[in-house]
C-alpha cells in the first residue's frame, strides 16, 4: 500500500489529515473519502495495524455495554452487516452472537440482572443454563454453569478490516503516508493550518487525532491535555485447529467487572483479577484461536509476561478443558487507548484550535466501534452535525477535571 518512499520529502495540501493508521484512522479516512474529502492519513510505522489495531481479537461484542456506548455499538453492528460488500473486501465478519459464561454459581443473580436489563430495552439477550450451554457450544466444559446469550455480536479480522477500509478509501482518492511521523501541528489565529511530519508539511484546515494510546502527544502539539493512557492487554494464539463450526464469541462473566469496574478490581485480593485476566475466546477463519485477555496499566510497556499467560491458560482450561493439550504458538500484547477520567471514547471537535478533531479512547472496543466512529466523525467534519447524538463523548466533558 501507498506510496511515498521512505526518506522522500513531500509538501502538499489536503482537506483533512488523519494522524494514525489504526482501525479508527482507516475507518475515518474511508467515510471522509466517501464524502468527497481529500484526506491524507499519516502513520509513523511502515504499515497499518502497528498499534492496538494489530493486537486485538477482532471480537465485536454487544452485551458488554451500557448506555451511552451501547447506542454506538448497536449502530456499528448494523453497519457491519453490509460492510464487506460496501468496501468490496472480505473482512471475515461473521454475526456470531456471544455467550458470556460463568463457572461460579454465585454470579447467577448478577447475570440474571444483566440479561433482564437488556430485555427491558427490547433486546433478545437471554439466560442459558445447565446442559443447554454445552448444547449451544460443545467446546465448553461442565464447570460452566450459567451463561447469557445475545444474537447481535460478531467476529471480524481486524487486519482485513483496517486494510479493507484503507484500500476502499484509496480507491476514492485518499492517500496513506507510511513511515512518516507527525512532529508538530501549525495553527494560526486559533485554527489549524498544517501538519508537520518528518517527511514534509501538509497544509490543511482539519486534523483528526486517531493516534490511540499516543493521542496525548498529538494533543500537546496544540496545547490540549487529552486524558488517555495505555491499558495493556495480552493474548495467546493457538495452532490452527479444525474449523468445523462457527462458535459464538465466548466471554467470561468476570470480564464485566474487570473491564468496566476499576474500583472492584483495585479492591480485589485475587491476583488474577488484579492483573485483569478474564476469558475472551475467538476462533479466526484461519482456525487459530486467540485466548485472552488481561488489563493492566504499565505505561507503554507492551511486553508479554509469564504470570499473566499462566492465569490466561488456567482460565481457558477451566472454561474449555480440551485446550489443556493444545499447542500455543505465540503471544502478544497491545495498548488500548483508555480514557482515565470516565473510560468513554472521545469523539469530538474542540473549540481551540478549530479544525482539530479527536477520535480516540476506544479502549477495548475500538474494532467494534470502528464503522460508526468513521461515519460519525465524517459527518461531524463535513456537516457539523451527526446522525445520532454524540454529546456524551464530547471533549468538553473532560476539560477542567
Ligand atoms: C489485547 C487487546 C485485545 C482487544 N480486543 C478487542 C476486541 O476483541 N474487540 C474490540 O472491539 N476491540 C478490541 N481491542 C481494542 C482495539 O484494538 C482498540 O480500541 C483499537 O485498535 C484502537 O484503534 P486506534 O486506531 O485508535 O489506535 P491504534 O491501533 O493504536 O493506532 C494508533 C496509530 O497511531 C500511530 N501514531 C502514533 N503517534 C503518531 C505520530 N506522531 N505520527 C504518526 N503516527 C502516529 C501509531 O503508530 C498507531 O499505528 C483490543 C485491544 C487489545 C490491546
Amino acid at each position: 500500500m501507498n506510496v511515498h518512499k521512505i526518506g522522500e520529502r513531500v509538501n502538499r495540501t489536503a482537506d483533512a489529515v488523519v494522524i494514525g493508521g489504526g482501525i479508527i484512522g482507516s475507518s475515518i479516512a474511508y467515510y471522509l473519502a466517501k464524502r468527497g474529502v481529500k484526506v491524507i492519513v499519516v502513520e509513523r510505522k511502515p504499515g497499518l495495524c502497528f498499534g492496538a489495531s494489530g493486537a486485538n481479537q477482532g471480537g465485536c461484542p454487544f452485551q458488554l455495554f451500557t448506555s451511552p456506548v451501547l447506542e454506538l455499538i448497536t449502530e456499528s453492528l448494523k453497519l457491519y452487516k453490509d460492510l464487506a460488500e460496501e468496501i468490496d473486501y472480505d473482512i471475515e465478519y461473521y454475526n456470531s452472537g456471544s455467550l458470556i459464561c460463568s463457572v461460579d454459581e454465585k454470579q447467577r443473580p448478577a447475570m440474571e440482572k444483566h440479561s433482564l436489563a437488556f430485555q427491558q430495552k427490547g433486546f433478545n439477550v437471554r439466560i442459558v443454563e445447565g446442559k443447554t450451554i454445552q448444547e449451544l457450544e460443545p467446546i465448553l466444559g461442565k464447570d460452566v454453569v450459567v451463561g447469557v446469550e445475545d444474537e447481535y455480536s460478531g467476529i471480524v479480522n481486524p487486519f482485513k478490516l483496517t486494510y479493507g477500509f484503507a484500500r476502499a478509501a484509496q480507491r476514492m482518492g485518499a492517500e496513506f503516508m507510511l513511515s512518516a511521523e507527525v512532529k508538530d501541528i501549525e495553527t494560526s489565529r486559533g485554527r489549524v493550518t498544517a501538519v508537520i511530519t518528518d517527511k514534509g508539511t501538509i497544509k490543511t484546515n482539519v486534523v483528526v487525532n486517531t493516534a490511540g494510546a499516543w493521542s496525548p502527544e498529538i494533543g500537546k502539539m496544540v496545547s490540549l491535555d487529552i486524558p488517555i493512557i495505555p491499558r495493556r492487554g495480552q493474548v495467546m494464539v493457538t495452532e490452527s485447529l479444525p474449523f468445523n463450526r462457527r462458535w459464538r464469541y465466548i466471554l467470561d462473566a468476570d470480564y464485566l467487572t474487570i473491564a468496566f469496574d476499576a474500583e472492584k478490581v483495585a479492591k480485589s485480593k485475587d491476583p488474577r483479577i488484579k492483573l485483569g485476566v478474564a476469558g475472551s475466546y475467538v476462533q479466526a477463519d484461519s482456525g487459530n484461536w486467540t485466548i485472552a485477555s488481561s488489563r493492566d496499566f504499565v505505561g507503554f510497556d507492551n511486553k508479554v509476561t509469564m504470570q499473566t499467560l499462566r492465569y490466561i491458560s488456567e482460565r481457558v482450561i477451566k472454561f474449555m478443558p480440551r485446550f489443556k493439550d493444545v499447542n500455543f504458538i505465540r503471544a502478544y500484547a497491545g495498548l488500548r487507548p483508555f480514557c482515565y477520567t470516565d473510560g468513554l471514547p472521545i469523539l469530538s471537535k474542540v473549540d481551540n484550535p478549530s479544525g482539530f478533531v479527536i477520535a480516540t479512547g476506544h479502549a477495548g472496543e475500538g474494532v467494534t466501534l470502528a464503522p460508526i466512529t468513521g461515519k460519525l466523525i465524517a459527518e461531524l467534519i463535513t456537516e457539523d452535525k451527526t446522525s445520532m447524538p454524540i454529546d456524551a463523548f464530547a471533549f468538553s466533558r473532560l476539560q477542567g477535571q
